[in-house]
């Protein structure tokens, strides 16, 4: 579930007092790394799409099963799980992914402990992506626990991933991405500019049915359904509008860039 669905819309964020760099040469293999289905679409779904288009391997890693991501009472919640997976693949397709991980791990309950990064690390080692894409853990007064225990374990998780002292029992050779790019950034100091691509990333977020009410306004039943999916749409390119207005790039999404790995 996003940060959005229970607070108020976006605020534009924080850039850095110089002028945010712009647009990384497309990786080879890029893995974005999201607490719940539906996260890493909002973060950085234009990028995504853009990267995959330009020829790169992207995975996805979803670290819980979104058992959580209802507001109803009554929900069948084993059914939700299956519903969330199947949307998340659909979203991946949408996006142009070349694979997408979910863990079983249950929702509003995910940790930043050593178990938790072994499995961040198996992946990142699996993969051997040149760009790890994650939440930022130092974004102030976020509320969701499991989005800044996300944020950590990709950031711990880079770490270790590229020390073979780490988990030597994986069997997996170390691997060291080049960067990581942090959505939902305190401090924006990176853009990815992002136009047609702004299509596949409202495409892969109206896969997440089961979030349409919650987390988009849309009621899929109600009177209004087409003008609140129009109105949805329209947050978004707004929301990639303001991102790069500053800049002046044109409709881009806001990272913190670590180049440093
Ligand atoms: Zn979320």
């Amino acid at each position: 579930m996003s940060e959005q669905a229970s607070s108020t819309p976006l605020s534009p964020p924080s850039t850095s007092s110089s002028r945010p760099s712009t647009d990384l040469p497309t990786p080879g293999r890029a893995l974005a790394i999201g607490a719940h289905s539906d996260d890493v679409e909002f973060g950085c779904g234009g990028t995504l799409a853009k990267w995959a288009a330009a020829g790169a391997a992207v995975h996805l890693l979803v670290l819980t099963d979104g058992s959580k991501g209802t507001w109803d009472a009554d929900a069948d919640l084993t059914e939700l799980v299956v519903t969330r997976r199947r949307e998340q693949e659909a979203a991946a397709s949408e996006l142009g992914l070349t694979g997408v991980e979910i863990l079983d791990i249950p929702d509003g309950e995910l940790q930043s402990g050593f178990a938790e990064r072994a499995r961040v690390v198996a992946a990142i080692r699996r993969i051997r992506p040149d760009v790890v894409l994650g939440h930022d853990p130092w974004k102030r007064y976020r509320l969701h626990p499991d989005h800044r225990h996300a944020g950590w374990l990709v950031l711990d998780g880079v770490v270790a991933a590229r020390d073979h002292h780490y988990f030597p029992d994986q069997g997996l050779p170390a691997h060291r991405p080049e960067r990581v790019l942090l959505f939902e950034a305190e401090v924006v100091d990176h853009l990815e500019r992002v136009g047609p691509e702004l299509d596949a990333k409202v495409g892969a977020l109206l896969c997440h049915h089961s979030q349409w009410r919650s987390t988009m306004g849309i009621d899929a039943e109600g009177p209004h359904r087409a003008a609140e999916q129009a109105a949805f749409d329209a947050r978004v390119r707004r929301e990639a509008d303001e991102v790069g207005r500053g800049a002046g790039t044109g409709p881009a999404e806001g990272f913190k860039l670590i180049d440093k790995v």
